[in-house]
């Protein structure tokens, strides 16, 4: 199987790091028909479901819709890898998402196309320095995003994800708590301003969503004045300030869904354009603009993290049934408890939303 080898600069305590990203080939059609043929029997004889993230290569979030699994956001693989009756958990995406099913789901076996796909947040927050933050700020509650390490859950209160951050730091500050968020500051400085919280973030960031350019967006909006604009809270303040609606994938997703709209800038990876255009086939949608035509892989807008996920690597790991992801067993009990609370919390909020519990309790 061949494939390209991108590097990729990404922020980290000390300033700016590499990591590299091995993106495989295209298949040929006919490769393709017969991998997708294999990939269905592969996954009935392991006992196996495929859970894909919304950027994911199409091929593979159609794979898992058409066995059964699910395309999702990262809350939702977690809490369907956890409900489901399968054995084996097969999770498209990057190395965090499969090590949140593995410590929700221990006793399941957890495979991965790539399990060296990362993300820029979980590298450009190492264990040791994000342990030592938190000892200089022993006053605050420990609020991290999903994508991190197993060993930064480890040390968090309480995990988010952008489709949850919202409404649990919400929750915290009325109950008169001081917030550390880490890793993402701009989802942080979006979670401050959006609940008022006394909120204390590291300074991480996403690779693509941090390339999105707010003066290119205002332009865009100007010449189509009757699309709207949906963004992804990982995106800078100034790009966050031109949306009409700001949320998650999930929440994007629902949101291109409001009537009389057929147009939508969208700033977020380019991969969920494919579940929009199949959830809305009448619609049109737009990606919102990063750093333009001369283009280093930061700026396509494409995670090149999530791109190693292939059918080729499916397959190669189905039919092995091995490497397992595996997590340290002294982290596993400690990094599942702001996990669970955060499935808890999530659970009674849309309880309490409908209107079915009068309250939430207490973390
Ligand atoms: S898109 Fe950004 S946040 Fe998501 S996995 Fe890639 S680097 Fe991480």
């Amino acid at each position: 199987m061949s494939a390209c080898n991108i590097q990729i600069d990404y922020e980290n305590p000390q300033g700016l790091a590499t990591a590299w990203a091995r993106v495989p080939e295209e298949p040929s059609q006919e490769r393709r028909r017969v991998l997708l043929e294999e990939l269905e029997d592969l996954l009935g004889q392991r006992n196996a479901v495929l859970v894909a993230h919304y950027y994911v290569h199409p091929d593979l979030q159609d794979l898992a819709e058409g066995t059964g699994g699910l395309v999702a956001d990262s809350l939702e693989m977690a809490r369907f890898g956890k409900q489901h009756s399968a054995t084996t958990l097969v999770v498209a995406g990057v190395r965090f998402m499969g090590e949140t099913a593995k410590i929700l789901s221990p006793e399941k076996t957890i495979l991965m196309p790539e399990r060296e796909a990362e993300c820029s947040l979980d590298l450009g927050c190492p264990s040791d320095a994000f342990h030592a933050f938190c000892d200089a700020h022993p006053d605050r509650t420990v609020v991290v995003y999903s994508n991190t390490s197993a060993a930064v859950k480890a040390r968090a209160d309480w995990v988010v994800t952008s489709g949850c951050a919202v409404a649990v730091v919400r929750h915290l500050h009325e109950q008169g708590e001081k917030i550390l968020w880490a890793p993402d500051r701009h989802l942080g400085d979006y979670v401050a301003q959006e609940t008022g919280a006394d909120l204390l973030s590291w300074q991480g960031s996403c690779i693509v969503h941090d390339e999105f350019k707010a003066a290119e967006l205002a332009d865009l909006k100007m010449k189509m004045p009757w699309a709207r604009v949906l963004v992804h809270p990982e995106s800078p303040r100034a790009v966050l300030a031109l949306a009409d609606y700001v949320g998650s994938t999930r929440g994007i997703l629902e949101a291109a869904g409001t009537p009389m709209v057929e147009t939508f800038i969208v700033a977020t990876d380019n991969g969920m354009f494919h579940k929009l255009r199949q959830t809305y086939p009448d619609k049109t949608f737009i990606e919102a603009p990063t750093a333009g035509s001369g283009a280093t892989c930061k700026s396509c807008a494409h995670c090149p993290w999530m791109a190693m996920n292939g059918l080729e690597n499916l397959r190669a790991i189905l039919f092995a049934g091995t490497p397992e992801v595996t997590i340290d067993p002294g982290l596993v009990d400690r990094a599942r408890l702001p996990i669970e609370r955060m499935l808890d919390f999530t659970r009674a909020d849309a309880l309490r939303t409908a209107g079915l519990v009068p309250h939430l309790g207490a973390a």
